[in-house]
């Protein structure tokens, strides 16, 4: 098992050993109702008011009101909501109050989704207008400047979740107030608990919103503050709790522990200084520069909090580097948690101007200010075993597979596609790449030194073999001039099937492989031979076998033991990449996984139907591609194949 080193802390952080305590202590001896009148309320009341005593203290807002809520998206809905309301009842009065909702553009997608929902509810026809950002990931104050007068809300965040950039909240300040701009106020200050000094009371902030579980307490407690006088409106109706600002009994567990964390705060005996952390991310970034030679950071240094790092590496796709990160232990994300499941390009990157490529391939590393010097150290060791596998090339010869001979399957959004291969020629041949896959494919070919000899398809789409030829040359099709040709010792035909293609790989009475396509598979033709389709789901079946069903193939962790001890010869194989499987080596109940990256196993399944008859045990990372590899030898037709459900993740 992989020590695990959490990098992702502007995701969620851990709670404060200290906020546990509280919590517990809250939900065991105090746990009355603070509304209620008897001493057990009384005592619940007087938790929560300290609670609050130090979030003022902490965030300088001796005024105003500072209510606990479930958290920043509440306190953003609560916010604007409160705002558009003071926007219909000023105009309904005949006052002047703007027409504009102006959000900087690397907002949480919590700021612009909420102005556009709350706008539409009510009715305030107002217009949403990005603030843009410049090329360091600040707002464009002359623009500002421009539309201020003619804003009735602006949302300015004090730190950006996904780059760490810190808002010149001052600069914006003097703008608003040279241009007596009618608008309020809104920062949202997730980040910058903790991190970055606060004095809102000082300040003409309307709303700030903040989130516990970005600083050490649980999910689910969050509070707002709202400026004395700033127009307010609850989200909340119902038992007046909060002083009627925010109905329903309060989360008094997670009162407690943010408390804890306030308090901590205030105490400054619990939490690195600066200076401190400015050294922590000064030892990250040596690593990275060390592990990733031609790593680019995404957000200037200068202007970014100590504790968040944004970074691109030519070549790597975010989706390569995180499984990567995953499988040394370093638990990173690409962009934003909300949005880590697409891998998408980052709005926050699109909009400081970064080319798209860097943007899609973007990683955040972000630790919180409790980080000590032990965890500093594992990060960068994680790091240089990051930098040791990505260097691996995924056709490195593999003490499984050899040298790349054979078949190598492409993966992307639906479409499989596949690349053969001569080692001895260096030469590569490729049948329906995906488009999505084609530069990561001509950069694999490149890498191994192989020239790209066809790009063939076998339907009448040629757009992905069209894309690997522009990044590879050639042009998509047949380029030879007889229908059959020499191949990495065996033979590659070409028949005409319907309005396409289907090719056949191995001896020439006797295909290994089949590529179909889309197409149905002309029976005749397989002849025992694996079918390669172009469908993810379905990339590999054969006609001649009978297929077997996916009942009781995904195991848990203890089924997955008592496999393991009914038969000690299984073989569990690991089919995560082989740089994954380079940057932490798998092991299931103790037991070493071999590594066969689902990318290689149709160029396998011969050996695992014919030659191989030991049990089988797939794993991988999340239980994804074990559920694929094991679905597919049992839809060949083998037996005694199994998969790990929910993945090697599930074990740490
Ligand atoms: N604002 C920022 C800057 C954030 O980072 C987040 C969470 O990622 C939010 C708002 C939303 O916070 P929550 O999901 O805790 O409501």
């Amino acid at each position: 098992m992989t020590m695990e080193i959490y990098l992702d802390a502007n995701a969620t952080s851990p709670v404060l050993p200290a906020a546990i305590d509280a919590a517990t202590a809250a939900m065991r001896d105090c746990f009355g109702n603070p509304s209620s009148s008897h001493a057990a309320g009384l005592r619940a009341r007087a938790l929560r008011e300290a609670a609050r005593a130090a979030a003022r203290r902490v965030i300088g807002a001796p005024t105003g009101r500072v209510m606990f809520n479930s958290g920043a998206t509440e306190g953003i809905q609560t916010a604007v909501l409160s705002a558009l309301c003071a926007v219909r009842e000023r105009r309904a009065r005949g006052e002047a109050c703007g027409e504009l909702l102006l959000y900087g553009a690397t907002e949480h997608k919590a700021v612009p989704e909420s102005l556009a929902h709350w706008n539409r509810v009510l009715g305030t026809g107002l217009e949403l207008r990005a603030l843009p950002v410049d090329a360091d990931g600040r707002h464009r104050l002359e623009i500002l400047r421009e539309l201020a007068p003619r804003a009735a809300l602006v949302c300015t965040m004090a730190a950006n979740n996904e780059t760490g950039v810190v808002s010149d909240l001052a600069a914006i300040e003097g703008v608003l107030e040279d241009c007596a701009s009618p608008a309020l106020w809104m920062v949202d200050c997730v980040q910058a608990l903790g991190k970055l000094p606060l004095d809102l009371g000082r300040s003409r902030i309307d709303y700030a919103p903040f989130s516990g579980h970005k600083l050490y307490a649980p999910k689910g407690i969050g509070m707002l503050y709202v400026r004395e006088g700033a127009p307010y409106t609850p989200l909340m109706c119902g038992g007046g709790q909060e002083e009627g600002q925010r109905s329903g009994t309060e989360n008094m567990a997670g009162i407690a522990a943010f408390g804890a964390v306030l308090e901590a705060l205030e105490r400054g005996d619990t939490f690195r200084t600066h200076a401190e952390l400015l050294v922590c991310r000064e030892r990250l970034v040596q690593a990275l520069r060390a592990a990733f030679p031609d790593i680019a950071f995404n957000a200037p240094l200068a202007h970014a909090l100590p504790t968040t790092l944004n970074f691109s590496v030519p070549g790597a796709s975010s989706s390569d580097l995180l499984e990567i990160f995953d499988a040394a232990g370093v638990r990173v994300s690409a962009g934003s948690a909300c949005s880590a499941a697409k891998a998408a390009p980052s709005h926050v990157l699109d909009a400081m101007g970064l080319p798209p490529g860097r943007s899609a391939a973007a990683v955040r590393l972000s630790f919180g200010p409790l980080v000590d010097d032990a965890t500093i150290d594992a990060a960068c060791a994680g790091i240089a075993r990051c930098g040791r596998a990505l260097a691996l090339s995924v056709l490195a010869p593999s003490p499984l597979l050899g040298r790349p001979h054979g078949l190598v399957q492409l993966d992307a959004e639906g479409k499989t596609g596949w690349l053969l291969f001569d080692a001895d020629a260096r030469a590569c041949i490729a049948i329906d790449p995906p488009a999505a896959q084609a530069a990561r494919a001509a950069g694999m070919l490149r890498a191994g030194g192989y020239r790209l000899l066809a790009a063939l398809h076998t339907g009448l789409d040629d757009a992905g073999a069209a894309s690997l030829c522009r990044e590879c040359g050639g042009a998509p099709g047949w380029p030879f001039a007889a229908d059959a040709i020499a191949f990495g010792g065996e033979r590659l035909g070409r028949v005409e099937h319907g309005a396409g293609n289907v090719y056949l790989f191995g001896a020439a009475q006797e295909p290994r492989f089949v590529f179909t396509g889309g197409c149905e598979l002309w029976p005749e033709l397989a002849q025992g031979g694996v079918r390669c389709g172009a469908d993810s789901e379905r990339p590999v079946a054969v006609s001649a076998a009978v297929p077997l069903g996916d009942e009781d193939m995904e195991l848990d962790s203890e089924a997955a033991l008592r496999l393991l001890e009914q038969y000690p010869d299984a073989l569990v194989i690991d089919v995560r990449d082989l740089r994954e499987h380079g940057a932490g080596e798998a092991r299931l109940h103790g037991r070493p996984a071999h590594n066969l990256p689902l990318a290689r196993l149709a160029e396998h399944s011969g050996h695992f139907l014919h030659g191989e008859r030991r049990p089988l045990l797939f794993v991988c990372r999340s239980g994804a591609r074990s559920l694929r590899a094991a679905r597919v030898l049992r839809q060949l037709g083998r037996g005694q194949t199994w998969c790990l459900a929910g993945g090697l993740a599930l074990m740490d």
